[in-house]
């Protein structure tokens, strides 16, 4: 049987046709039969893209073969099979992540200007040993219900959307003299996320380079991170080692979990942490649309929002 992998990289760089890296990423996705998503705008690439593993040696080469993503961190897993990534989307938007502030960032060939500092996960370790760090969730708080650094800030953010929002709203404004490590799957949405703290007058921010993933490799379960790593695909979140731990709890009967489902009602993007029994006894459906709206179970698979 094949072996599948996935690759995950972002980069922030100026790109003066993104037009014109999308044709040649669709195409060269396409010839190697790859699924995934990938976006390009004018500051760079954010992409997740899965396939047969020679396959995805083969789009890797070729990507790096371009001198601006020469560079790139790639971040390799183990993927299941073809049903990982059922489509391949490749878009030119105007933010690399939604976070709808587009300009709050600028990019130049070494990336995100005034960002927080990139720690490596051993670095973090030793931040960790000498500093009193708060770590801060980056993600979308379902996703942090099914995994998080030991006492981590989960924001309450249902997309990146409401960043902006949270973090002008005074409940962190403790945080602004305190060392904050940002965190997220990737690295990417810290880069952001990091920068647009700084801007709003945090005074100490780090950024956890090379994300939870780059973690996971480092240190699997043996460390501060606990639980499962919710993912932008199929397999919906992945472990470090058998010794993960389960935090999450059904939404329904509050038995322990690391399951992600979507709501199945069709408008809805919430992702709810569900057993293994109440995903089998019941379609699921958040608590703002209870049973007897709108549902369509089956169809939900593929809504989740593309980030990284
Ligand atoms: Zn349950
Ligand atoms: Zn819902």
């Amino acid at each position: 049987m094949a072996d599948y992998k996935v690759l995950l990289f972002y980069c922030f760089t100026p790109l003066s046709d993104p037009e014109a890296l999308r044709l040649w990423q669709r195409d060269l996705c396409e010839s190697l039969g790859l699924g995934g998503r990938i976006i390009l705008s004018k500051d760079g690439i954010n992409a997740t893209v899965g396939g047969e593993l020679r396959n995805v040696k083969k789009y890797w080469r070729k990507t790096k073969e371009y001198e601006p993503f020469s560079q790139v961190d790639f971040k390799w897993s183990d993927g299941t099979g073809p049903e990982d990534f059922p489509g391949l989307r490749v878009r030119v938007r105007e933010e690399l992540v939604g976070f709808g502030a587009p300009g709050e960032i600028a990019v130049d060939e070494h990336g995100v200007v005034g960002g927080g500092s990139p720690l490596t996960p051993e670095a973090l370790h030793e931040l960790v040993a000498t500093k009193d760090v708060t770590f801060f969730d980056a993600r979308n708080s379902w996703e942090a219900q099914i995994g998080r650094f030991s006492e981590a800030v989960v924001p309450t953010v249902r997309t990146s959307h409401d960043f902006v929002k949270e973090l002008e709203n005074g409940k962190y404004d403790h945080l602004k003299d305190e060392p904050v490590v940002t965190y997220c799957t990737g690295g990417v949405r810290c880069e952001i996320l990091s920068a647009m703290m700084i801007t709003r007058g945090f005074r100490e921010v780090y950024q956890l380079a090379g994300g939870i993933v780059r973690y996971g490799e480092t240190f699997g379960d043996q460390g501060l991170w606990e639980g499962a790593l919710s993912v932008f695909d199929n397999r919906k979140a992945v472990t470090f080692s058998p010794e993960a731990a389960v935090i999450g709890r059904c939404f329904r009967c509050d038995s322990a979990s690391s399951r992600l489902e979507n709501c199945t009602h069709l408008e809805c993007r919430r992702q709810l942490v569900v057993c293994d029994g109440c995903a089998v006894a019941d379609v699921p459906l958040c608590d703002a649309h209870p049973s007897g709206a709108q549902s369509a179970a089956g169809v939900s698979a593929s809504r989740s929002i593309p980030e990284g």
